[in-house]
């Protein structure tokens, strides 16, 4: 019998969790991960480890915070709730306790704009959400508050979460993440870091809005990602 398509969608969480880890993004059963369907999410089980989860274990929860099955959900499953819920683009949310981005989330500081990827989540800083215990709604009130127009934060005395409009891209957001509070972290032990100022900040966030765009795809008034070099005829095509 071929699998079904939730199979399909519960293995995909599955291979995102397994992708985290592997790359160093996350260890143990730390961290969710969890993907939006038609009726709700499907979200990782708590504490199970990820080389050992199966499909049946993924657990669908309703926006009615509601769950099905034999297995709980993950603690942080407010977390992933609130964000479907006040955030219509997210299609998937990861949560990680990547070590650069948690030692940062220690010092509760939010990262200034040291480096213009800090657009990446959204705005000029990747802020840092006040600290609550694991798995409490108060700690989801203060993420949604350090998500405000921002599609990453860091949790105090944490780690971070990030979402996107697929598993795929919300993990590639996390990375990003932690890639850049590794980059702060080196910067600040060798030195004081010169911080971009908002209008050089303006200009990157004008040309994010455009990046990975094609210059057809352009609309008027929009500040494009490439300054387009010259284009030239390519060599003439060869049959067969
Ligand atoms: P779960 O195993 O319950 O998902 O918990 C991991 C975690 O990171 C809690 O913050
Ligand atoms: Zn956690």
């Amino acid at each position: 019998m071929p699998p079904s398509p939730s199979t399909d969608l519960r293995q995909a969480v599955i291979d995102t969790c397994l992708t985290m880890n592997a790359t160093g993004l996350n260890q143990g059963t730390s961290g969710n991960v969890s993907l939006r369907t038609d009726d709700g999410f499907l979200i990782t089980p708590s504490g199970v480890p990820y080389a050992q989860m199966t499909p049946e274990q993924i657990v669908p929860m309703g926006l009615d915070g509601t769950y099905e099955g034999d297995w709980l959900p993950s603690s942080e499953w407010r977390m992933h709730l609130d964000i479907y819920a006040a955030r219509p683009e997210a299609g998937a949310v990861v949560h990680t306790h990547s070590t650069h981005a948690t030692a940062l989330s220690c010092l509760r500081e939010e990262i200034p704009p040291f480096h213009y990827m800090i657009a990446v989540a959204g705005g000029t800083t990747l802020r840092c959400a006040d600290y609550a215990t694991f798995g409490t709604a108060e700690l989801s009130a203060a993420m949604l508050r350090a998500l405000e127009g921002r599609s990453a934060c860091l949790l105090a005395n944490h780690g971070t979460i990030a979402f996107g409009p697929t598993l795929d891209k919300a993990l590639w957001l996390a990375g990003e993440v932690e890639a850049l509070c590794k980059q702060y972290v080196v910067a600040r032990q060798i030195g004081t870091p010169t911080i971009l100022s908002q209008a050089e900040m303006d200009a990157v966030l004008a040309r994010f809005a455009t990046y990975g765009k094609q210059a057809k795809d352009l609309s008027e008034g929009d500040v494009a990602a490439v300054d387009a070099p010259r284009r030239r005829a390519g060599p003439p095509k060869t049959e067969g």
